[in-house]
Order: structure tokens, then C-alpha cells, then sequence
């Protein structure tokens, strides 16, 4: 079970992803979370760094597009805005939006990469659609407050991790810095 909540890459936020890497890793599709990844949650505006990641990431030829378990109205919008195209609101972790978030992209689930902010929805759904899974920090603190009971389970998790050493200190000090 462990193994499927082990993220293969951390990083601090989506700008400092380095896609040289996941290309590298053989990634050619990324399926983007929206709340605390691209915007802030509740936000619809994403940071500037952001949508210089995402023209950097379109110009190396990645596929992109979101997958959200946030109201299918906002998401929509809010991939409109960014000019993305996004996956109808499937329930994550479940198998069947990651699947549907492949089959747009065009891409194995092998080339395609899970980039989100939370452990028991983008890395966990990911992992069972067999996809490369990568976890960032969230963009606020601001949260639902079931989120922030979720978080402190992850916290938990996370000590897990580092003491079976299935993540390194630095990832560790990432994550909870
Ligand atoms: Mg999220």
C-alpha cells in the first residue's frame, strides 16, 4: 500500500517542475490538478511563474490538461481561462478520470505524469492508473477543512515514508518547510 501513496517526484511548487526530467522519464502527457496546484483554492487566476511553466511546458511539446474534483463549472472556466482543455469532473482517486485524462492527451499511462497536491488524490489515483506521479506543495494554505484533516493524515504519511526511506530528507524538508 505504501508504494501507492510514494510519489516518484517532489517538488515545491509546479514553475520549478523540470520538465527536462519527466521528459527524460519518457513523460509526454501532464494532467495537471487545479485547486492549491495551478490556482490557489477557490482561486481562478494563476500565478505568472505558472503560465510561464505552461507556455515553457507546451513549447517542449507536453501535452497538458486538468483534471479536477472541483465543481465541473469552475473547472471549466477556469481551464478556459488558461486555454487548457480538462477532463469532466470524475471523482479522484478513482482509475476512471485518469484513464479519461490519457485517452484526451493521447499518451500510455507510462508517458503520463499526475502533477497535484495531495497524497490520497493525485498520487494515489495516479499510481493505480499507472501513470508517473508528482507532488508539489500547495499554493495556500487556504483549504476546506476536511482538506486540512486530510493533511494532517499526509503529515503522518510522510513520516512514514521518510522513516521506511522511500523519500529522502530533502524531500521531506520540501514538503514540510
Ligand atoms: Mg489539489
Amino acid at each position: 500500500m505504501l508504494h501507492l501513496l510514494t510519489p516518484d517526484e517532489i517538488f515545491p511548487s509546479l514553475p520549478e517542475v523540470d520538465l527536462e526530467r519527466l521528459q527524460r522519464r519518457g513523460v509526454r502527457g501532464l494532467v495537471l490538478d487545479l485547486d492549491n496546484t495551478l490556482v490557489a483554492y477557490g482561486g481562478r487566476e494563476a500565478a505568472e511563474p505558472v503560465l510561464v511553466w505552461l507556455r515553457e511546458a507546451r513549447a517542449a511539446g507536453m501535452r497538458l490538461c486538468i483534471l479536477s474534483n472541483g465543481r465541473p463549472r469552475r473547472v471549466r472556466l477556469t481551464a478556459e481561462r488558461l486555454g487548457l482543455p480538462w477532463v469532466e469532473s470524475y471523482t479522484k482517486p478513482r482509475r476512471r478520470g485518469f484513464r479519461a485524462a490519457a485517452r484526451l492527451l493521447g499518451t500510455r499511462p507510462h508517458e503520463t505524469a499526475v502533477l497535484g497536491d495531495q497524497i490520497f488524490t493525485d498520487v494515489l489515483g495516479g499510481h493505480r492508473a499507472g501513470f508517473v506521479t508528482v507532488l508539489v506543495n500547495p499554493v495556500s494554505r487556504r483549504e476546506l477543512p476536511h482538506t486540512r484533516v486530510v493533511r494532517a493524515i499526509e503529515r503522518l504519511v510522510f513520516a512514514l515514508l521518510l522513516r521506511r526511506g522511500r523519500i529522502d530528507r530533502e524531500a521531506w524538508r520540501l514538503r514540510t518547510s
